[in-house]
């Protein structure tokens, strides 16, 4: 489904209104509006392609087009505020508090959101006169790929933004990916062709480029239907030296030199998503790590296509439920479930790389007390880059600070683990030196200075532990005497006026006040207590006062509180402080964390599911043994039955090519399934995981390409087989002798001669060119023949057997071609009504007689070899069947019974060549 942003208006004005109150233009014009609205107008023409909550007092309020947007997106009262040029202002808002939880629902569906602040104390604008209005500015904008806060981040899910830049030379383009949340920023090049399957690898929430480049071939078939947001940007301000500038400015740095070689795309595409950081987050910095550089190469390729049709992190419906991700995960914490996802959509091509994981996990599969103990740890273990994170962008809290204090301790707890475990293979010892680096002494401090229960706010206060500094204990206890001070003078009036009842209130309206029952609240407005109370209000049965003493009281008790107040954020500012000096190795911990839980969460799946360490090298071997779906068997097992474990070997030898093996067999006997289940092995191979198999043996695959046949893209408006040829073209023109392609039925979506034909000639392609290991499920049986004279082709089929006129599937492929097709069979199993059952157990028998499929057979086996038209010409132009049958019917000798049902021949026989 696509996310593209809603296509605001290009003002949200009425026509009117934007035309009049640009900033640009005279404030004469501006005089026809409050000079509140004014303002808000001003800010809101910056501003045009986000939704702006304009802050007021303790709500964030939205004005004309905004406010019915946001109003019938939230759900919430639109109301109206004063009149422009006759009509009234429609407006709504939202309170401050439950802001987060009103944007998450904003961004969920599309919108950005322009957050407007008071950045001026209301007291001040007073102070100026007139008709000031308190200063606002845009303090962030939030869009889908920016987020920060904790409600409005999924924590098993990466939150990142894409940039993209062009190169000096074409058809190449620089890819940056920058999760704020996290501060993970990566770069890397690529081809125009492989742009879409990156972007489905780093999956990013919006896609931010230039506008030119909108106009890209490459880049304008991407942004079709995207699957992210997408923010056009207009400036081209993002090229040459201006962009190394930027990157050079953000990061403090006077040459580029220590990010490796970055090419000119790449420091574009980087410069990019910078200016997007600074356009969002305005005045605020993030701490993001510096640009790291990925090789191209490293990765097994995978297209969205390839992705989506084996269901790896999402399913076909968009859910996590149901794929090879949810199957795997065992992670405890949430980095550690992200690194997973991230691993498992950028599968490794390097044997040496892919070995060190490996040996993590089985290590940790070989030690099942440590691993226990290890995973206990690391339960304890918070997100503590989401927390590093937002303390850079001053978006903390006292509970930021607290997770990165119970992060520090649960880090020691698992170094510690690890330090007892003798000697550790090579990924986890870098890992626990990772995690050993931290100075202790961050968390001691940490554990010092916060009170054992933080609140979520800093203007909470309360989160400083007394004792912990003077200052602040002297302002707490002025601030308490102070209470007490009140309640000494409620004592106090009560007696001097004899009024028991009378109470010393706050309230945020009148501050201070005295409240009594009405009656003897009379007495107070006379004299001798009329000079001393104030009359302050009448209220429905009772009265309320103030003195001179009491207001020089409150103002004692204000700046008490006050000054306790800016003395803990003076003490929030400071631990923040410290601990952002040691962001990079806090990050280099939270990461080694991740790592650590992502092998032994590997390592408890191999074990009880028990899956086993593949061997991966750079030889063309494909060699699995009792390979099992793990997905399938998961749901299987659920019912209480077992999945039936599959061999599969499509070794070749480099130079002349892998094996290609073609399936065939009954409607549900598991053929889509075995091709999947070795697709998903090779994956798992390669990013360092176990597998579901006796053994695996997998040479180094560099492109995995997995298509099905007859797949809908209706919301692509392609027709069916339009996809599947699109698709299957891909595959011709890219795959090669290192790669693995899985073909489930290609060529069904049209006539059966054609994809029959086409069937046909894919393999030869595939054999004879692209000399790729290969799977390929298919209906048409003529196909086995191909085994004759393609050398490096097998035939495999799944074992059913027939019993009682029922067929019974038994999973099991082996080598040989299906004998029939038991389609009847299957539908009887779906509960196809018995009356369509006969009749078309009659057709079959009718079908059969007329022998169609045995000439066709006798006619492809008299075809020379790769000669596909010919192929065609037969398959299209059969024999005469219809004449034969016509010479067959000697119309004198008929009755006209006879006469009649050789008519209904002819008619079925026409039906059936057609
Ligand atoms: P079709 O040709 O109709 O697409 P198919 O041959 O591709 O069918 P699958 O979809 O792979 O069949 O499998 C059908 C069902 O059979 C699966 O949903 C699963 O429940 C079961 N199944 C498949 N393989 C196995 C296996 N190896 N062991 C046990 N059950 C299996």
């Amino acid at each position: 489904m696509s996310k593209r942003l809603p296509d605001l208006p290009s003002s949200p004005f009425p026509t009117v209104m934007a035309e009049k109150f640009r900033p640009s233009e005279s404030s004469g014009e501006v005089g026809k509006l409050s000079p509140m609205m004014a303002q808000y107008a001003g800010i809101k023409a910056q501003h045009r392609d986000a939704l702006l909550f304009y802050r007021m007092g303790d709500f964030y309020e939205l004005f004309f087009e905004d406010a019915e947007i946001a109003a019938h997106a939230l759900g919430i009262v639109l109301t109206k505020r004063g009149k422009q040029e006759g009509q009234d202002i429609p407006m709504c808002g939202v309170p401050i508090e439950r802001a987060e939880d009103y944007l998450h629902r904003l961004i969920g569906q599309g919108h950005r959101v322009a957050i407007c602040e008071q950045i001026e104390d209301p007291a001040e604008a007073k102070k100026r006169g007139g008709k000031s209005v308190v200063r606002r500015e845009v303090v962030r904008l939030v869009t889908p790929g920016t987020l920060t806060e904790e409600p409005l981040l999924d924590p098993a899910s990466a939150n990142s933004f894409a940039a993209i830049a062009s190169a000096e030379t074409p058809l190449e383009f620089g890819v940056a990916l920058v999760d704020i949340s996290t501060g993970a920023f990566r770069v890397e090049s690529v081809t125009a062709d492989g742009l879409e399957a990156a972007l489905a690898r780093l999956d990013p929430a919006e896609l931010v480029l230039s506008e030119d480049l909108m106009r890209d071939p490459a880049v304008a078939r991407l942004t079709r239907e995207p699957p992210f947001a997408l923010t056009p940007l207009a400036e081209g301000l993002t090229k040459g030296t201006s962009a190394e500038r930027r990157l050079k400015t953000f990061f403090g740095l006077s040459v580029l030199d220590g990010l490796g070689q970055l090419s000119g795309a790449e420091i574009g595409a980087a410069a990019t998503a910078i200016l997007y950081v600074e356009r969002t987050q305005m005045a605020a910095r993030p701490s993001l790590g510096l640009p790291m550089r990925q090789a191209q190469g490293m990765r097994m390729e995978i297209d969205a296509a390839t992705r989506a049709s084996l269901e790896l992190a999402k399913t076909l419906a968009g859910q996590r439920e149901g794929t090879l991700l949810a199957a795997i995960d065992q992670t405890i914490t949430a980095p550690g479930s992200r690194l997973l996802a991230e691993r498992l959509a950028a599968p490794l091509t390097d044997p040496e790389a892919i070995c060190q994981r490996l040996d993590a996990i089985e290590f940790f599969a070989g030690a099942d007390h440590l691993r226990m103990q290890i995973r206990t740890a690391l339960k304890a273990v918070p997100d503590v880059c989401r927390a590093l994170s937002r303390l850079s962008l001053d978006r903390g809290g006292p509970r930021d600070l607290g997770l990165l204090c119970e992060g520090l301790a649960a880090a020691a707890a698992v170094a510690e683990g690890l330090g007892q475990a003798g000697p550790l293979p090579q990924a986890i010892a870098e890992a626990q030196a990772a995690v050993t680096k931290l100075d202790q002494a961050i968390e001691a401090k940490l554990r010092d200075a916060l009170a054992p229960s933080l609140p979520l706010n800093r203007r909470d206060g309360g989160f400083i532990r007394e004792q912990y500094d003077v200052g602040l204990d002297a302002a707490r206890a002025l601030r308490d005497e102070s209470r007490s001070i009140i309640a000494a003078l409620q004592a106090r009036y009560g007696e001097l006026t004899g009024i028991k009842p009378l109470k010393v209130k706050h309230n945020h309206f009148l501050g201070f006040f005295i409240e009594v029952p009405q009656a003897p609240g009379e007495r107070l407005l006379k004299p001798p207590h009329d000079g001393f109370f104030i009359h302050r209000q009448t209220m429905a049965g009772a009265m309320r006062f103030s003195t001179r003493e009491l207001a020089e009281i409150e103002a004692k008790i204000a700046s008490a509180a006050g000054d306790a107040l800016a003395r803990e954020e003076a003490i929030f500012a400071e631990l923040a402080g410290l601990v952002l000096t040691y962001q990079a190795e806090i990050r280099g911990m939270a990461q080694a964390l991740a790592a650590i839980d992502v092998a032994a969460g590997l390592a408890e799946l191999a074990r009880r599911l028990n899956w086993s360490r593949p061997q991966v090298d750079r030889s063309l071997a494909f060699v699995i043994e009792e390979g099992r779906h793990p997905v399938v068997e998961a749901a299987l097992r659920r019912e209480g039955q077992a999945f039936a474990g599959n061999a599969c070997d499509l070794s070749g030898k480099p130079g002349k090519g892998g094996r290609i093996a073609v399936v065939t067999g009954p409607n549900m006997a598991g053929k889509s399934t075995f091709l999947r289940q070795n697709a998903l092995i090779a994956i798992l191979a390669q990013m360092g995981a176990f597998v579901p198999a006796k053994r695996a043996s997998i040479g180094i695959i560099d492109k995995l390409y997995s298509r099905v046949g007859a797949a809908d893209d209706l919301a692509r408006g392609r027709s069916t087989f339009m996809v599947e040829m699109i698709e299957t073209a891909a595959i011709l023109n890219q795959a090669g002798e290192r790669s693995l392609v899985i073909l489930d039925e290609i060529g069904r979506g049209t006539a059966t001669f054609d994809g029959l034909a086409i069937a046909w000639a894919v393999i030869e392609h595939l054999h004879e060119k692209n000399r790729s290991r290969a799977l390929f499920a298919t209906h048409f049986h003529e196909l086995t023949r191909l085994s004759e004279k393609l050398g490096r082709l097998d035939n495999l089929t799944v074992r059913v057997t027939d019993w009682n006129g029922e067929v019974v599937f038994l999973h099991e492929i082996v080598p040989g071609a299906a004998d029939r097709s038991y389609g009847i069979q299957v539908a009887k199993l779906a509960g196809l009504p018995p009356p369509v059952l006969a009749r078309a157990r009659e057709l079959l028998r009718e079908f059969e007689a007329a022998d169609r499929r045995t000439r066709l057979d006798q006619s492809l086996a008299e075809l020379p070899l790769f000669s596909v038209p010919a192929l065609v010409e037969a398959a299209v132009a059969p024999k005469d069947l219809l004449g034969d049958a016509l010479d067959a019917i000697h119309p004198d000798e008929l009755t006209p019974r006879a006469a009649l049902e050789a008519l209904y021949k002819l008619k079925a026989l026409r039906t059936q060549l057609r």
